[in-house]
């Protein structure tokens, strides 16, 4: 059988998996905790890629690797700046895996990896869509016209810092207002917090008890039909669209689809979202943006950079039927 094997490196664990490439199908997944120290990082990465292989009861040959990195990365796939891996930074792993394994091996952006994975799996209609991941900050993919957009320097896709609020809530950038600081997973929790400590979150501080006021609680809440967990959601929702309606503006996708833990809200965010958006003129003038939820969950940069990689030595194969 032949493989491709995608790695998804975050800063607390890196996932691992084997793509067959002639169904695919991803045959195995296995996770592993990221070491902080360069050469351990290094020897950890080709450790996943064998346990990958190895899940595959010995049948398995990799025929490509691809590498999922957090942060800022370029167009030779070395990291520049990784705040959550910083043993990766100035590391060229593309050479260290290929020297290792002797396959081609291809790293990217791990949100990149992400919108790979949600066009072929997610949007396999269309031709151009935006993959925004919701999670602790706000990570994004942009696929145009069937390819991934890089940019200039490969920093391309980073909406997270576009600010969408002059002179709102201090980002750990540096800036004011950000996107990610309303509309991440994490951001969730902020309106959530602010709701309470505006004395409009009664039913909410008092479901948390001892715990937070999280993302998580105002999911839950909002299922359950909560008015005021409902309110923040629709406050969320907004939120959320503001960003997407400056990406839609910018960039004509025909789909955007959203991932990342807040996504397990379901249809109540969704339909939020897409009503939000339709809701600026600029949107809903003349074209058709949807919205979908991401199917794939925590695996989906991992899959993502196996196909990466299954396309840079194959130029496409099933993923284009
Ligand atoms: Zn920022």
């Amino acid at each position: 059988m032949e493989v491709a094997v995608g790695l998804d490196v975050g800063g607390t664990k890196i996932l691992a998996l084997a793509l067959d490439v002639s169904s695919g199908r991803s045959v195995a997944t296995r996770q592993f905790p990221t070491p902080q120290e360069p050469s351990a990082l290094r020897g950890a990465l080709a450790d996943a890629v064998e346990a990958a292989l190895g899940e595959t009861e010995g049948e398995g040959s990799a025929v490509a690797i691809g590498v999922g990195v957090p942060g800022f990365l370029g167009l030779d796939g070395i990291a520049r700046q990784a705040p959550n891996l910083p043993g990766a930074v100035g590391v060229d792993l593309r050479v260290m895996l290929a020297e290792r394994f002797g396959v081609p091996v291809v790293v990217d952006n791990d949100a990149n990896c992400t919108a790979w994975a949600a066009r072929l799996v997610d949007a396999p209609d269309v031709e151009s869509l935006v993959a925004v991941t919701l999670g602790t900050g706000i990570g994004a993919g942009l696929v145009i016209a069937g390819e991934l957009i890089h940019g200039a320097h490969g920093f391309a896709g980073e909406p997270g810092h576009m600010i969408v609020d002059v002179g709102g809530w201090e980002c750990r950038c540096g800036q004011h207002g950000c996107w990610e600081m309303y509309a991440s997973g994490n951001g969730l929790g902020r309106l959530a917090q602010a709701a309470v400590d505006q004395q409009r979150g009664g039913s909410l501080s008092a479901a948390a008890g001892s715990g937070s006021v999280d993302g998580a609680l105002v999911g839950r809440l909002a299922s359950e039909g909560v008015a005021e967990a409902l309110a923040v959601l629709d406050e969320y929702a907004g939120w959320v669209a503001v960003g997407l309606a400056n990406l839609v503006n910018l960039l004509d996708p025909a789909v955007v689809v959203l991932g990342g833990g807040v996504v397990g809200i379901g249809e109540p965010l969704r339909s939020r979202v897409e009503a939000a958006l339709e809701a600026f003129p600029t949107i809903a003038t003349g074209r058709e943006v949807v919205v979908r939820l991401s199917s794939l969950g925590p695996a989906a940069g991992a899959l993502g950079a196996a196909q990466l990689a299954w396309k840079s030595v194959s130029g496409g194969g099933w993923e284009r039927r």
